[in-house]
């Protein structure tokens, strides 16, 4: 499909092939100079490492068209970080962080024609990826990857206003205590279906998932960090090392201290206290933030004064001063945005 024959505004999150795709290959110890292509297909052995132990691991980040006309990522130096952390603990070869910023540069340009208007709520997102690609069948590290980044338009996450969600305390566990929860591998998603479809079928848009040692403490959802707002107006994040270190939750966090003037308090967060929290929300680059209106855990129904109608004060003008950083229309801390054209 030609982009011009997509209608910005009616973009959902799902993919939409754009021209170009960035590849590098990993071979004899080594990445190639990697390059732009038009061709969307990945031909794999049947044995490829990937298909049979999961060896792979993925980021998302978004480029935005700002309200001057120019191109932007947004701190695209925290994806690449957290890719070579993942990559680590997959025993994958890190793909080194200059050349991930790098490749997102050459892969927005190539496909500007693909970064929605501003104004439209659309944004182009970018889905960097890395898998073992050579036959692997004793359980052992592939030596053969590709790293692959493509993009995607897509539209905004919540149209006609974001409706606050219902999360369920799922009975399931998400991230062992010493496991992978802190880094983005593919594996952490397939286990996470079978939950989430449970949960779509009694009626919630996502899971939240405790800590599996005590079963006491909040930690994320399957996708997105949780954030809080108390009754002071400061904004409290779950800690805990099997949380993914969200760039959006990160980026949040600073907001509220530098711009907004508020407190952030990262700590445990208990289960039983969360009645006590005003506002709740979760955070992604996909949707920034998705207020919460309700957590229900078994026969224990919280609802947030916020309601179910529309997100809670906090909540809102954490999203509005993100935005605007992100679209160019508040000034950026040093280093958040990286101008692509
Ligand atoms: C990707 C992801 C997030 C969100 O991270 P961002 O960098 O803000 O997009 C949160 N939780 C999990 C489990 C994730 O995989």
């Amino acid at each position: 499909m030609a982009n011009q024959a997509l209608d910005w505004g009616k973009l959902d999150f799902s993919y939409h092939k754009a021209e170009y795709r960035y590849v590098s290959n990993y071979r004899n110890g080594e990445w190639d100079e990697g390059c732009l292509t038009t061709d969307d297909q990945v031909v794999l052995s049947e044995c490829a490492g990937v298909l049979q132990y999961a060896q792979t691991c993925f980021e998302g980040l978004k480029a935005y068209r700002t309200v001057d006309g120019r191109i932007v990522t947004f701190r695209p130096d925290l994806n690449a970080e957290r890719m070579v952390n993942t990559a680590k603990r997959l025993v994958m070869p890190p793909f080194p962080k200059e050349r991930f910023i790098d490749a997102v540069r050459q892969v927005v340009k190539a496909n500007q024609d693909w970064v929605p208007p501003y104004g439209t709520g659309a944004t182009l997102y970018l889905r960097p990826y890395m898998f073992g690609t050579n036959p692997v069948i004793g359980v052992k590290p592939a030596t053969e990857y590709q790293f692959r980044i493509f993009v995607t338009p897509v539209g905004p996450y919540f149209k006609g206003g974001a409706k606050p969600i219902s999360l369920c305390v799922s009975d399931y566990d998400r991230a062992a205590p010493r496991g992978t929860g802190h880094v983005k591998a593919g594996l952490n998603y397939a286990m996470s279906l079978y939950p989430l479809e449970e949960a779509h079928r009694s009626g919630f848009n996502e899971n939240v998932y405790l800590d599996p040692a005590t079963r006491t403490k909040i930690e994320e959802t399957g996708g997105a960090n949780v954030l809080f707002v108390d009754r002071d107006g400061n904004l409290v994040v779950p800690k805990s090392g099997s949380i993914l270190p969200s760039v959006t939750r990160r980026s949040l966090t600073a907001v509220a201290e530098k711009f907004l003037n508020r407190k952030v308090i990262e700590r445990e967060v208990l289960i039983s206290e969360i009645k006590d929290f005003v506002e709740c929300g979760l955070c992604g680059t996909a949707a920034v933030i998705s207020p919460v209106g309700r957590i229900v855990d078994h026969d224990t129904e919280i609802l947030f004064p916020s309601g179910m109608e529309k997100m809670g004060p906090v909540t809102q003008q954490l999203y509005d001063t993100l935005t605007g950083i992100q679209m160019g229309r508040l000034e950026a801390p040093e280093g958040w945005i990286c101008e692509i054209c």
